[in-house]
């Protein structure tokens, strides 16, 4: 077909020109002595979009999953109780991974929608009287459901009891596009990967570490190699890797930081909550309803957007895929057939969020949904050219 494919789904993500550019590159000695000049202001910059001062930010090859096993794996041992909670797939897998470690996880069952459960997990850990839960999970954004909690305000629950238990959150669908703030939330590790709010080509697990985290490697602890943080460390500190890094990545990530700081992180925030706001509009105005079960916890980097009961949204993504080259995301697992997902995150302008909202409208059209043609791109017009649209951010 003519024309370039549109790509809406919450990862990967549109990949910028810029970084593509940079990538294309020979490959290159990654012990020359003038390395470091590269590496050391890159991992430097990476502390500034996770906002931590006195952790570090690992940049492992892998993806998020990856990201997830160094967190467990560096400050756990066998058999430590973790709390978790699971509202989406991949609040799901964090757990499933936490048992396949031999972690005894009280994990938390939650309606597909909604966010961590903050009193459940402030009882939970108010019984838990003699510290036996030794980290704490949350999913920041349920890239399945567009769903994003309140890292925050687990943190403070942890303050208020005097509970030492790490603090783990999965950011890979958040840092780098909405508020994150690592120092400030006393979060322990933070995982992302590069190829959602990173614009990248999947391959790295980038994973921010408190001082507290690296300092509280147990003994008996599980076994690390490929992802241990001290071996990391000890070469990163001089501006290298204990393995071959993906350079060529890390060519692209320069690239891609430099974007991000150069727009300066709360104006990617504030790029986000416009763009997905475009979106939640779009769906009002077809009178479907969002995944995400309340305002508190819409998602500015993904909807999963839930279609009328009768119809398949797989028939939507189908649709949209074969007949207009669109390439929306799916429901998956529990949700399957019941949702499809349009991510808005990364590279992303006003232009692209209305073709993927076109791009529904024909797919919806095509399998027979009812709805006014142009409804929704009409509606996320009307909120783009609404002066006051930047300012509903700052009212957040
Ligand atoms: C994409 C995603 C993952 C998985 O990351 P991979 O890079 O696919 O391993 C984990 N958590 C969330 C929230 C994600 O969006």
């Amino acid at each position: 077909m003519s024309g370039f494919k549109g790509l809406a789904v919450p990862g990967p993500t549109n990949m910028p020109f810029e970084v593509r550019r940079a990538m294309d590159v020979a490959l290159e000695d990654h012990r020359a002595p003038d390395f470091p000049e590269f590496t050391l202001p890159l991992l430097a910059d990476l502390k500034t979009v996770f906002r931590t001062e006195t952790g570090h930010v690992f940049v492992f090859p892998g993806s998020g999953t990856g990201g997830w096993e160094s967190a467990i794996a560096n400050t756990l041992r066998p058999g430590d109780r973790v709390l978790a909670s699971i509202f989406g797939q991949f609040s799901h897998l964090w757990v499933d991974m936490c048992r396949r470690f031999g972690l005894k996880v009280d994990a938390i069952d939650c309606d597909w929608g909604t966010g961590v459960p903050l009193d459940l997990y402030e009882a939970h850990l108010a019984a838990d009287r003699g510290h036996e839960i030794k980290a704490v999970l949350v999913t920041h954004n349920e890239t399945a459901t567009g769903v994003t909690s309140d890292v925050r305000a687990v943190r403070e629950i942890l303050d208020q009891l005097g509970h030492p238990a790490l603090l783990f959150v999965d950011g890979v669908s958040s840092i780098g596009s909405i508020e994150f703030r690592q120092e400030e939330w006393g979060v322990d590790v933070a995982v992302a990967g590069s190829q959602k709010g990173f614009m990248l080509p999947t391959g790295l697990a980038i994973v921010g570490v408190s001082a507290k985290a690296l300092a509280s490697r147990p003994a008996n602890g599980l076994p690390t190699c490929f992802f241990d943080y001290q071996d990391m460390l000890k070469f990163n500190a001089d501006g290298y890797f204990p393995y071959t890094p993906a350079a060529t990545l890390l060519r692209g990530l320069r690239a891609s930081l430099d974007m991000l700081l150069d727009e300066g992180l709360d104006a990617v925030h504030a790029r986000h909550f416009r763009l997905a706001e475009a979106v939640r509009r779009a769906v009002g105005a077809w009178g479907l309803r969002l995944c995400a079960q309340d305002p508190r916890w819409y998602s500015d980097t993904v909807s999963a957007i839930v279609v009328p009961e009768g119809v398949d949204a797989n028939d939507i993504i189908k649709s949209a895929y074969e007949k207009f080259d669109l390439s929306l995301g799916g429901g998956l697992s529990k949700v399957a057939g019941k949702v499809f997902r349009i991510g808005h995150l990364g590279y992303l302008n006003e232009i692209m969020v209305l073709q993927a909202l076109g791009g529904a409208e024909l797919a919806m059209r095509d399998v027979g949904l009812s709805f006014e043609p142009g409804s929704g791109v009409g509606a996320a017009i009307s909120y783009l050219s609404e002066p006051g649209a930047d300012a509903a951010l700052a009212a957040q």
